[in-house]
């Protein structure tokens, strides 16, 4: 047992230390960036397991992405057996709600095969939503998007559709936004269909309803350990507190300077209010860093002090030694400024020994990346891309995605409505909107309707109009009885995306687009893509076939949740939704390979580490974003959350950091002068008159030298 302590703790300083081997009880971690506060968590973990005899099947980890998630069983998975590595539950609220709402469908009235649905699905339900209900958007000054955002924002608050319809007054805007967000409350209750935000407020309102699975939590969960807490919503947290019972404890670890997110409902007040809610909470610090060198902190001490909303004062240190100054550099657009981040990488990579992946080009916006993907293209340098445009979110793919999640769940009409008509079996929207109309009418799916439909066509005395309205869709039916057949035989997830791809008619489809547009010439070749998610299904079976047999055995012996059939479908089609954009390069891939530069904008950089990192266009009117500019004056707080933003841009370098801004840029679609960030100047500010010797930045102008 000493010997395992000890190996526990060997890398890990006291106060680390001390807050890894905490006696059991609530526990809040808040530190400054990369003072190891995820290494205290997945010490923790361990420390719980092989210490204090936890089992592990009885420890909740929530990381922040995915990805963090993968990396802990990992780590785990080294130092334990694969299967108690695997029976932790860990991953983001989402997934983790995601599974509970599975194992839990029947006792709430849910199907088990519920489909998960994107921002996209969400947009093309609001859209027809609109259009059926005759409402103009633009009539009452809104748009989808907004219909979107001000549901999600409902959700996050806990509020029904009911609720929200008793509150309106005569506002017109209001009333339009209740009206569809009740039309659309009911049409995901119809198909099935949860979006993010409901799968957080399912759960919630599951174990707030239901005492005996909420009981269940808590004998089940002895430990419950938080990522990344500064950033939980107050919904999430509310689910937090539900799922801790009276005996078991929550250890959270986080740090409010690095809250990102206030825009998707995270309350860093949560932080705050984590001693009053809870018994006992002991409260750890962390103050080293181990990731940067000075020079690179001193700069994010001076910028995050300015912020004027802060919990507790950190300023960070390091033993590392002072390292290379930071470089601000300045260039006369963005296309030298493009050069410039290559040229300096591929240099890097020649005289300095580093690796690709070792390397990271962050900005505030996705679309900043373009010019720099040019650049390092030209040059022959491999990079990925991650937050830009979502590989799941191509229509080629969505396509695909549609004929899948139908074979799980025949009243998905959003989906089926999608690629009735793709590739085009000439059917007009008439056609389709009678369809519609014939399945509301009888309470049935549009799917379930089209069965009804054909067999009636197919009676002796079936009328003409019937005759005439099963022809059309004929075509259709075949292809989706031919696609249900093989989801019947398939011997495996990914023999069956592969078959359905070609049985679909989708990859000849796409296949002859490709050589209309040309697309060999723009790289985007849309049925390679397509030849990709056979790849990624492949991927995730493999990935998923030995911890699914361990999970599954470590959860039926709890609460007798079967999995149900499809089960390995059902959950590749939820994990593709639920991959959030941040952690996927442009293929759908989470690995970060080794010889690629990674692109990323900031706010996927959360929680990791890079030897050089260049922040490039670090504007006024993108770095603090103009939104936030213009918010200032009545708002302090917008401005104090782009600031972390560039705390967290920069505590992501270990040995070097470039702050770049052009002088002349597209902002909104139109070039024009730009001014440097004014967290640059309130960076260079105090240090004005000091000796360039004392600074621990330099200012180069790389184009005009
Ligand atoms: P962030 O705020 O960015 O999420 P963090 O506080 O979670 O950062 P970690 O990512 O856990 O910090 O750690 C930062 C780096 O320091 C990692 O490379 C980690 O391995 C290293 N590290 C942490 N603690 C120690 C230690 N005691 N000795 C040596 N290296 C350490
Ligand atoms: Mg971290």
């Amino acid at each position: 047992m000493a010997q395992t302590r000890d190996f526990l703790l060997k890398q890990l300083n006291e106060r680390q230390k001390a807050a890894v081997s905490a006696p059991l009880g609530n526990a809040l971690v808040v530190a400054g960036a990369g003072t190891g506060k995820t290494r205290v968590l997945v010490s923790r973990v361990l420390w719980l397991m092989l210490v204090e005899n936890i089992e592990p099947r009885r420890i909740l980890a929530v990381t922040f992405t995915n990805k963090a998630a993968g990396e802990l069983k990992e780590r785990l998975a080294a130092l334990v057996d694969a299967r108690s590595a695997a029976a932790i539950w860990s991953g983001t609220f989402h997934s983790i709600c995601l599974r509970l709402l599975r194992s839990y469908a029947n006792q709430i009235g849910l199907k088990h095969d519920f489909t998960v649905m994107g921002r996209d699905d969400q947009h093309s339900l609001v859209k027809r939503l609109t259009k059926e209900h005759g409402i103009n958007l633009k009539d009452r000054r809104l748009t989808e998007k907004e219909v979107v955002e001000k549901i999600s924002r409902f959700k996050g608050k806990g509020q029904r559709a009911a609720e929200i319809c008793r509150q309106i007054h005569s506002d017109q805007k209001e009333e339009t936004v209740a009206t569809l967000y009740a039309a659309y409350e009911e049409e995901c209750v119809r198909q099935d269909l949860l979006d993010y935000d409901e799968l957080i407020l399912k759960t919630v309102e599951m174990l707030r309803d239901h005492p005996e699975l909420r009981e269940l939590q808590h004998s089940r969960f002895a430990e419950i350990l938080v990522d990344e807490f500064q950033d939980t919503s107050t919904l999430q947290y509310e689910l937090l507190k539900l799922l801790r019972g009276p005996d078991s404890h929550l250890f959270a670890v986080g740090d409010d300077d690095q809250s990102i997110f206030s825009w998707r409902g995270a309350a860093v007040g949560n932080m705050q209010s984590f001693a009053e809610d809870l018994p006992g909470v002991e409260r750890y610090q962390l103050s080293d860093n181990y990731r940067s060198m000075q020079n690179i902190l001193d700069m994010a001490n001076v910028l995050i002090e300015q912020n004027h909303e802060r919990i507790m004062r950190k300023v960070l240190t390091t033993s590392r030694g002072q390292g290379e100054k930071v470089q601000i550099c300045k260039f006369q657009n963005v296309s030298s400024q493009a050069r410039f981040v290559q040229g300096e990488i591929s240099r890097l990579c020649r005289d300095e020994g580093c690796k690709p992946h070792e390397i990271a080009v962050l900005y505030r916006n996705a679309n900043v990346s373009l010019e720099c993907e040019k650049a390092l293209a030209a040059a022959g340098l491999n990079y990925q891309v991650f937050g830009g445009q979502k590989f799941f979110d191509r229509a080629e793919i969505q396509d695909a995605i549609a004929y899948l999640r139908i074979l799980v769940n025949e009243r998905d009409d959003s989906a089926l409505m999608r690629i009735i008509n793709v590739p085009s079996r000439k059917l007009g929207d008439k056609s389709v909107e009678t369809l519609r109309l014939c399945a509301r009418e009888r309470s049935l799916s549009m799917l379930q309707c089209l069965g009804v439909l054909m067999q009636g066509a197919a009676e002796r005395d079936a009328g003409a109009e019937v005759k005439r309205l099963a022809h059309k869709f004929d075509s259709f039916y075949g292809v989706y009885l031919k696609l249900r057949s093989l989801r019947d035989r398939a011997c495996s997830l990914t023999s069956l995306v592969r078959d359905v791809l070609e049985q679909s008619g989708l990859i000849e489809h796409y296949k002859q687009l490709d050589d209309k547009n040309d697309a060999y010439k723009t790289g985007n070749i849309r049925h390679v893509n397509l030849q990709e998610l056979v790849n990624h299904a492949e991927r995730f079976e493999q990935e998923n076939s030995e911890l699914q047999a361990a999970v599954s055995l470590s959860d039926t012996a709890v609460d007798g949740a079967k999995p149900g059939s499809n089960d390995m479908l059902t959950a590749f089609l939820s994990g593709m939704t639920l991959r959030s954009s941040l952690e996927l390069n442009q293929e759908g891939q989470v690995l970060t390979a080794e010889d690629f530069v990674n692109l990323m904008t900031i706010h996927s950089a959360k929680g990791l580490e890079f030897k050089a990192v260049f922040v490039v266009s670090f504007n006024d009117s993108i770095l603090p974003s103009m939104y936030a500019t213009q918010k200032l004056n009545f708002n302090l707080s917008a401005l104090d959350e782009e600031r972390r933003l560039a705390y967290v841009a920069i505590t992501r370098a270990q040995d070097r950091l470039y702050l770049c801004y052009s002088e002349r840029m597209p902002i909104y679609g139109q070039w024009q002068d730009a001014s440097p960030s004014a967290f640059l100047r309130e960076m260079i500010d105090p240090y004005r008159r000091k000796p360039d010797k004392d600074r621990p930045f330099v200012i180069r102008l790389p184009d005009y030298e």
